[in-house]
């Protein structure tokens, strides 16, 4: 039978701790992911602030936290949760259907995650994955000793810079302001890399024959426009949040999509709770892991 206690979408970091503290209480428990478990946290480089561990790959910390929450939960890796209905039928209060299958359940975490940002300029497209990436990891290796540009001034886009760099690339950081909004930390390892930085540009173009060959960039003090030669273009510009489940629920968004949650991790909507990216909130690994805690923790309080 598909009937559930607590149903968390997105086995990401948040929702894998959800799913090893729900397994723990004793209810009936499901974590579904539409990919592989883990989400985005797989493409993160190298974490050094993640506690127990001095340095860690996200993929490497992704794996630790999926063989512990199989011991918890079951989880259904490549299933789509396509939309989640409420119900009141005998106890159970969603339906949620997947591409595969259907489900009910008292409970829902959404713990659904985001997705990266987008330039929207031309050229983007059409070059993806051939020059233009969105991964450092999944994608550095190819570029090893060519010229690549990194767009952003967030912690990612300086993280993932400095790994890029660490394999042999040649980077030049593009970025549309005069300051890099990245911790220190990262600003002092750019620094002292000599990794090459241009201020105040934008990408206007990506350029190419088959393969990405160039960028148009404008300096946005001038707004002067030049073609810079580069064989990949990464993009770390932020992230969206899948708040479509929770647009469907009637769940409270923030203006920038994100979702409102009380210090339990409840929506607007009772039974209901959100964790990690999807949510309003310092986007950090052991913060989304704290936050499944607490998710988990509160749906079998309301369960009893
Ligand atoms: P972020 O902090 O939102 O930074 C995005 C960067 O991209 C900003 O520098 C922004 O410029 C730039 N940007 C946004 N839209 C742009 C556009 N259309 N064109 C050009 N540049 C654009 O995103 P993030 O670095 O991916 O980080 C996401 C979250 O994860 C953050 O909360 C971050 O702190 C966290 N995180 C933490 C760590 C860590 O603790 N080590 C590592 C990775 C991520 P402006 O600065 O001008 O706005």
């Amino acid at each position: 039978m598909n009937k559930y206690d607590i149903i968390i979408v997105g086995g990401g970091p948040g929702g894998l701790t959800a799913g090893i503290y729900a397994g723990r209480q004793g209810t009936k428990n499901l974590i579904i992911d539409k990919d592989l478990a883990g989400g985005i946290g797989r493409e993160v480089p190298e974490m050094e602030n993640y506690p127990g561990y001095e340095s860690i790959s996200g993929l490497k910390l992704v794996e630790i936290m999926k063989t512990q929450a199989e011991k918890n939960i079951e989880i259904h890796e490549f299933e789509n949760v396509e939309s989640i209905e409420k119900i009141n039928e005998n106890g159970y209060n969603f339906i949620l259907k997947t591409n595969k299958n259907e489900y009910f359940t008292k409970t829902v975490i959404l713990a659904t995650g985001s997705s990266h940002s987008h330039l929207n300029v031309t050229g983007e497209e059409e070059y993806l994955g051939k020059g233009v990436s969105y991964c450092a990891t999944c994608d550095g290796l190819f570029f090893q000793d060519q010229n690549i540009i990194m767009v952003g001034g967030g912690n990612s886009a300086l993280q993932e810079a400095i790994y890029l760099n660490n394999l042999g690339c040649n980077v030049t950081i593009i970025h549309r302001r005069d300051e890099f909004r990245a911790q220190k930390h990262l600003q002092d390892i750019i620094k002292n890399e000599n990794i090459n930085v241009i201020y105040n540009a934008t990408i206007e173009e990506i350029k190419g024959n088959m393969l990405v060959e160039s960028v148009i960039i404008k300096d946005t003090k001038t707004n002067q426009t030049k073609e810079i030669p580069t064989n990949g273009v990464f993009i770390s510009i932020g992230y969206k949040p899948h708040n479509k489940l929770a647009q469907q629920l009637n769940v409270d968004l923030n203006e920038t999509g994100h979702i409102i949650v009380d210090k339990e991790q409840k929506t607007n909507i009772e039974y209901v709770y959100a964790i990690g990216d999807v949510c309003v909130g310092l986007k950090q690994w052991v913060v989304a892991c704290g936050e499944g805690a607490i998710a988990a923790t509160s749906a079998y309080q309301d369960l009893n």
